[in-house]
């Protein structure tokens, strides 16, 4: 086996995975199309930061880095809903200490595992490098150095495709493999906003919380920054005769719809209209993929092969989780990376694609059922569930976020746990009148026939 390898893309995923490479004794050249974000100020890209929770927390600490991320990390207990009326209720993710997620800064977590990266000694990293295309016949690697403007191929053995949602190494790969990619466009677009420290440097607003301001067909979400700020983003349809970004074009039509639908937020960000109109729309896309691998040439991971939209806040968890997996498999294999790979995607892609559909269904719960009644009483009674047969029983949420139970088996489990909770729940308005005995039954009969929980 090659012991010299090739990564496309710096990001995350591509970030963890040289270390788990270099971790096998492999010898590492990442390429990056922009500049070292440690040295450069360049933005975040897509999102200033993100949800970290179990999935994500257990790959970086199994790189080692965990020590120096739980320093950047902002717990966030629950979800904190702003209704139309500006009135706030916390719904908490979940009953014991550890069921929280955290805000991490992108750069932060992504600076974090460079300098690890770096620190092994195998790793060098070539910022300003985008790939074009790939030969694998010549076994080159074609890139543009966006600073000079110079092409250059590279030679090759076997790459790892960690570049994104548009990732050219997917194209190529497709083409020799006879492979196949769905991008689903979502009709919903976002777009990020920053509401300011307040005058002192402190938080606007309740620090340890995400909050969220529901209101059906689009919502607002705000995480807290270490520095005192929020990153706000506006989830919107992107067309639209009104309530869209197509629809939202001079300062006053931004206000208006501001000031209709979030009274209370709006006059936190005093510079709201200059934001919407500075800041990029951007767009969300479900990628799904078959043909992860040609050979023991290339395989992609992370976004590239697997991309969810963002509304389970698992996209970049996920894709950390992907690099664990991987790496299990080539450990495995170690003389035999194409069957390595193969079994990577055998084994992955029914969790990647069951994430990605719970990542869509779940905009639906944080727009629109967070509010609702009913929806808050099978959520009390699922926790109550969790409670009482912790064995039994966990809510759909938790075991995406704070358990490494395998996606695609808790969305198996997530239908028959509903099942449950609807039949409980039927024709009731409060907690006090589910009939416990029928609970017990039904959640106890619940046979799921797998792996057991596993707590974070
Ligand atoms: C609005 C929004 C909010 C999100 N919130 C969350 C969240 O709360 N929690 C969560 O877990 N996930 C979240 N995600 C998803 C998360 O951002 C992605 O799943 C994650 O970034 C995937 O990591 P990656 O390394 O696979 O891809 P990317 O982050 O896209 O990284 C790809 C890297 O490759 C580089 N690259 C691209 N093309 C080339 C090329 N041609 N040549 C060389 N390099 C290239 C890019 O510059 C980038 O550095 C969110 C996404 C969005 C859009």
């Amino acid at each position: 086996m090659t012991n010299h390898v090739t990564i496309v893309g710096a990001g995350p995923a591509g970030s963890m995975l040289s270390i788990l490479l270099a971790r096998q004794g492999l010898s590492v050249s990442m390429y990056e199309s922009r500049p070292d974000m440690r040295t450069t100020d360049i933005g975040a890209g897509r999102s200033i930061n993100l949800a970290l929770a179990t999935r994500g927390i257990e790959a970086l600490a199994e790189v080692g880095v965990m020590s120096e991320v739980e320093r950047i990390l902002i717990p966030m207990m629950g979800r904190l809903i702003h209704d139309e009326t500006g009135r706030t209720s916390m719904q908490p993710y979940g009953s014991r200490p550890h069921e929280y997620i955290n805000s991490v800064s992108r750069t932060a977590l992504t600076s974090i595992l460079l300098d690890a990266a770096e620190a092994t000694g195998q790793v060098d990293i070539h910022f300003d490098m985008r790939c074009r295309g790939v030969d694998f016949d010549g076994g080159t690697l074609r890139f543009i150095d966006s600073t000079s403007g110079d092409e250059s191929r590279v030679p090759f053995t076997t790459i790892f495709g960690t570049d994104g949602s548009a990732s050219p190494v997917r194209e190529a790969l497709l083409e020799v493999n006879g492979g196949n990619v769905d991008i689903e466009p979502l009709t919903h677009g976002y777009k990020e906003l920053t509401m300011p420290a307040d005058s002192k440097g402190g938080f606007q607003i309740e620090k340890e919380a995400l909050h969220i301001w529901p209101r059906r067909d689009f919502m607002l979400i705000a995480l807290p920054d270490l520095v005192g700020t929020f990153t706000v983003t506006l989830f919107l349809a992107n067309e639209g005769p009104i309530d869209s970004f197509e629809h939202l074009t001079s300062d006053g039509e931004v206000l208006g719809f501001f000031e209709k639908h979030f009274a209370d937020f709006a006059p936190l960000v005093p510079d709201l209209a200059n934001q919407f109109t500075d800041h990029p729309h951007g767009r969300l896309a479900t990628v799904r993929t078959t043909g992860w691998a040609h050979a023991d040439r290339a395989v992609v991971l992370g976004d590239a092969s697997h991309g969810v939209v963002p509304f389970h806040g698992q996209g970049m968890n996920a894709a950390f989780e992907s690099c664990i997996v991987l790496d299990g498999c080539m450990r495995n294999n170690p003389n035999d990376w194409a069957t390595a790979f193969a079994k990577f995607e055998q084994d992955r892609k029914p969790d990647t694609d069951a994430i990605a559909d719970m990542a869509v269904a779940n905009y639906v719960e944080m727009s629109s059922s967070v509010v609702d009644e009913h929806y808050q009483l099978k959520r009390a009674v699922a926790l109550e569930l969790d409670h009482l047969w912790p064995e039994q029983f966990t809510p759909r949420y938790a075991m995406v976020m704070f358990n490494t139970i395998p996606y695609a088996e808790v969305q198996r489990r997530a239908i028959l746990q509903g099942e449950v909770l609807d039949r409980l729940t039927e024709g009731l308005t409060d907690i006090d009148e589910v009939d416990w005995v029928t609970a017990e039954e039904m959640v106890v009969g619940l046979d799921f026939n797998q792996v057991s929980k596993k707590g974070a």
